[in-house]
């Protein structure tokens, strides 16, 4: 068994630029969007990282490089996919996974079943096996102040 663990930031957009929230691939309804040049979902850039992390795979920037045009705007849901491939490649599943959103807004609790349903299968697991989190930092720094959203993911794989 293998552990890993994955941490990403984005800091939101300008709300002018009308870029949809889309955090575990769901597009979640809030006054403005994550800046980045994928979807910028960083509940699954943690997550990524994370299982790369586990594999002992480098990480997101190695695998789909932001300066790469092929990435722009890209749904990030598909780049789990492509993670996964290469975890089972190499023989690895997913045990477990544990994902948390740190900010003070939007709230996650409406989204959160959505969530896991629309994540667990490309995770290759039940919806129980992927927990789905939210955590505010008591207004206090970039997340307090609203400037942007980060997130924490922790994986089990293993490969029998
Ligand atoms: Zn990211």
């Amino acid at each position: 068994m293998r552990i890993g663990q994955g941490f990403d930031v984005h800091r939101f957009a300008d709300p002018a630029e009308g870029r949809p929230l889309v955090l575990m691939g769901c597009a979640v309804p809030h006054d403005r969007g994550l800046a980045g040049h994928s979807d910028a979902d960083v509940m699954l850039h943690a997550l990524m990282d994370a299982l790369l992390g586990a594999a002992g795979l480098g990480d997101i920037g190695q695998h789909f490089p932001d300066t790469d045009p092929a990435y722009k705007g890209a749904d990030s849901a598909r780049l789990l996919e492509r993670v996964m491939a290469d975890l089972g490649q190499r023989g690895w599943r997913v045990v477990n996974a544990d994902v948390c959103l740190i900010g003070e807004r939007p709230k996650l609790a409406p989204h959160r079943e959505a969530m896991r349903r629309r994540i667990a299968p490309i995770l290759g697991l039940a919806p129980e096996d992927l927990n789905v989190k939210a955590t505010t930092t008591e207004k206090l720094g970039f997340t307090g102040r609203g400037e942007g959203l980060a997130a924490q993911a922790v994986v089990l794989i293993d490969r029998g």
